[in-house]
């Protein structure tokens, strides 16, 4: 079985394998689904499977020439397209110059696949270029359009397309995955999913990236913030060159801990444990008040990240830490 095709995927797996099996293939697919649940793997499967010559229930065959192009990287028929650089919107030249591809190119007798991520990176320029290939795709072309926030896209892409929902695992599955896949024990990996919303590549990911020393020096910020240890201005500039969508929602963790131990009556944290002893301490003395102000900073500021406003990095921070520091204030 490919690396590519993971198990809680089986059930799209098979019915579109049926699909194609029957000549129902649509030309073109939208995945949809949250950040980290494979969505990009699964495109990249269908695309290795239909390009290949002589597929097997399994996948490809990774003999054929087909197969053989592919996996020297210079398959004619597989395009991929993606921003030039990450949260810059896929531009209306790069939709044309697909246009011109599909258009000039022959097919090496088979099917001819472009993926398509993220999605909602397409401006109404590229959007309404992009409408001319939905209406003529060609033969035998499959658009596979990975997404992961479906209402960001225009309705006219959306209903040309073909939707499949992902979403995540159940935690056992996730868990038993991610063990297997880094040499974890499992509640090492249960706690990386928690971090990750229960996105098992998003956990993994996490796992190989330095963004848990990001988490560490986090948290061990806030802390010293509570306990008049740090100031806010430095923490910031250190803060500063940190994945900050991540920080935010690392920030809205721990603040739903709080309200889970301070509502429900939790005595412990659910999805931040490692931080239980500063997590009690703020859920004993923070007014509820001053700690959904706070969640909804974090989330205007996440909006203003998310459409790209490009905000002042060093005072989102300094604003977001000085309601923090708030919290352990009696007043
Ligand atoms: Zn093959």
């Amino acid at each position: 079985m490919s690396d590519l095709l993971h198990p809680w995927f089986m059930p799209q797996w098979q019915r579109l394998c049926a699909q194609q099996q029957s000549d129902r293939l649509p030309h073109a697919l939208l995945l949809s689904g949250p950040i980290g649940v494979g969505k990009r793997d699964f495109a990249r499967a269908l695309a290795n499977r239909l390009l290949c010559h002589q597929p097997t229930p399994e996948g490809p065959c990774n003999h054929c020439h087909s197969c053989e192009l592919r996996i020297a990287g210079h398959h004619p028929d597989l395009v991929q397209v993606s921003p030039e650089a990450e949260g810059k919107p896929i531009k209306v030249d790069q939709v044309r110059l697909l246009i011109d591809h599909l258009h000039s190119t022959a097919q090496q007798g088979g099917y001819r696949v472009v993926i398509m991520e993220p999605a909602e990176a397409l401006n109404t320029s590229s959007a309404n270029a992009l409408l001319k290939i939905l209406e003529e795709p060609g033969e035998s072309t499959l658009l596979i359009l990975v997404c992961h926030q479906p209402g960001q896209l225009m309705p006219t892409i959306r209903s040309r397309c073909q939707r499949i929902d992902f979403t995540t695992p159940s935690h056992e599955q996730a868990v038993s995955w991610l063990s297997d896949k880094l040499g974890l024990e499992a509640d090492r990996a249960d706690q990386l999913l928690r971090l990750s919303h229960g996105a098992p590549l998003k956990a993994s990911s996490l796992y190989d990236s330095d963004l848990l020393e990001q988490r560490k020096k986090l948290m061990s910020g806030l802390a010293d913030l509570l306990r008049g240890r740090a100031a806010v201005t430095d923490l910031a500039l250190q803060f500063n060159k940190f994945d900050l969508l991540q920080c935010l929602d690392w920030l809205n963790s721990l603040l739903s801990d709080i309200v889970r131990m301070q509502m429900a009556g939790l005595p412990e944290p659910v999805v931040n444990p490692d931080m239980t002893r500063m997590l009690q301490a703020v859920a004993k003395q923070a007014h509820s008040a001053k700690i959904f102000a706070l969640a909804d900073r974090i989330q205007e500021e996440r909006v203003s990240l998310m459409l790209r406003q490009n905000p002042n990095r060093q005072l989102l921070l300094e604003r977001l830490l000085l309601q923090w520091s708030d919290l352990a204030r009696k007043t």
